[in-house]
């Protein structure tokens, strides 16, 4: 019922002896028809479903959640308690989304009832839901709490892949690999943001990091890096954490601006449990991957406005991604039109988006009305993506035991589907199919 043919609006029914199970519910972004489409649970009747299972917290998976409490569902919402928490601060943070408030399609009620329904599943803890099926989460290493969801029922098991992260990031462990000896999964649902391409291999994001600054921050410039709140802010501090280690950055302070990146980032020092074997070995050295000495936090407004006076170079990490909205605004209006700025971005720009006009070479960009001259250095730092590449999906997906005897690619644009369900198809020797929206598949 979404992400089909897209990369956003995930929600999956899956229906069990008369017991309807809905995996995700995520708002449609950047499409023509997204607000429309953002207005409707993707159930006609959120009242008969048996129970939610979330993925991860990120809004294109929990966003749509409220209108099922507005629409009379009163069931468990599963997920795993980082998932839970992180949907709590996104679907607060959604009322102040002009899109879901401005059109009235949900309430602060609907939000508190929603919450009310959550129920914290750990990592690879067996648990019972309706239709008689068993719920596992595994890690799929995307962000804090991100969960693969096994469902083992009585005809059959499925494995819904959740967004699955890279391999070797900071903080985050790598997607589960390794199952129960018991596991066998007769079909399996896998994201394809990325089936049909490999991300660059060679000189690592860190290191690139390290030579942008080094060069931005040589003229005594500020360093503004617009980055989305959850998941690619904590990566930036644990590798900027790592850079400063080597004394290269000593007294450039580095901030974090606004109250949901510092929220999530305590939010990801909290559930130390969901770190990989670096992060685990650095708190035992009673460090931490996510705080060092230049490290602040700017909550308020007026510390934002405080940041702003700083003389001399800092780095400044603000949402949002794509400059379409929150701090990093302020800071672009007072420093774009200085040429010693550097903005650097970290993510995907999105056309129609400010991000994308000033990567385009935009000599001035409009903000709050206002026309600002572009005078700043604009440079693109990839490799930083929270998504596995064709080959990560095709290897995690090659140890999920059973063999699967069908596999359906959905979470991406129709030609990445496409090309991964081929590949699946020649490599794997499994029938793979492009999930399509609204149509409904025969298990078992
Ligand atoms: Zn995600």
């Amino acid at each position: 019922m979404g992400a089909a043919g897209t990369v956003t609006g995930s929600a999956y029914v899956l229906a069990l002896d008369g017991h309807e199970i809905l995996v995700d519910c995520g708002v449609f972004q950047g499409e023509v028809d997204a607000a429309e489409r953002n207005a409707q649970a993707p159930v006609p009747d959120p009242s008969e479903l048996g129970a939610v299972v979330l993925t991860h917290g990120h809004l294109d998976h929990v966003g749509r959640l409220p209108l099922l409490s507005r629409g009379g569902f009163a069931g468990p919402i599963f997920g795993h308690p980082a998932t839970l928490a992180i949907a709590e601060i996104v679907l607060r943070d959604a009322l102040k989304i002009s899109q879901f408030a401005g059109a009235g399609v949900y309430s602060t009620d609907d939000v508190e009832a929603t919450l009310a329904l959550f129920q914290p599943v750990a990592y690879e803890a067996r648990r019972a839901i309706p239709g008689g099926a068993r719920l596992t989460l595994f890690d799929a290493g995307h962000i804090l709490g991100s969960s693969s969801a096994l469902v083992e029922a009585a005809g059959g098991s499925i494995l819904f892949s959740g967004d699955l992260g890279r391999r070797q990031t900071p903080i985050l462990r790598d997607p589960n690999t390794a199952y129960p000896a018991s596991t066998s999964v007769d079909h399996v649902v896998i994201e394809s943001t990325y089936g049909d391409r490999l991300h660059p291999t060679g000189i690592t994001s860190r290191e690139r990091l390290r030579e942008v600054l080094r060069r931005a921050l040589d003229d005594g410039g500020k360093v503004l890096v617009p980055a989305f709140s959850i998941g690619r802010t904590q990566e930036l501090i644990a590798h900027l954490r790592e850079l400063y280690a080597t004394g290269d950055f000593t007294g450039v302070p580095v901030v974090v601006d606004g109250p949901m990146g510092l929220d999530v980032t305590a939010l990801y020092e909290r559930h130390r449990d969901c770190y990989d074997a670096e992060a685990a070995a650095l708190l035992r050295g009673g460090d931490g991957p996510l705080s060092f000495g230049e490290l602040y936090g700017a909550r308020g407004r007026q510390a934002s406005e405080r940041v702003r006076d700083i003389t001399g170079p800092a780095i400044v990490i603000a949402g949002s991604g794509m400059c379409t909205g929150g701090r990093i605004l302020g800071y672009l209006e007072e420093f774009l039109p200085d040429a010693r700025t550097d903005v650097l971005f970290v993510g995907y720009q999105a056309r129609g988006t400010m991000g994308r006009r000033l990567l385009e070479g935009a000599d001035a960009v409009t903000i709050e009305g206002r026309s600002v001259n572009v005078r700043a250095r604009v440079t693109e730092l990839g490799g930083f993506s929270a998504h596995a590449d064709r080959d990560g999906l095709l290897a995690w997906l090659r140890k999920v035991p059973g063999p699967p005897r069908g596999v359906f690619v959905g979470h991406g644009e129709p030609s990445a589907a496409a090309a991964f369900a081929e590949r699946v198809g020649a490599e794997l020797e499994i029938t793979a199919t492009v999930a399509e929206e609204g149509v409904r598949y025969e298990l078992w």
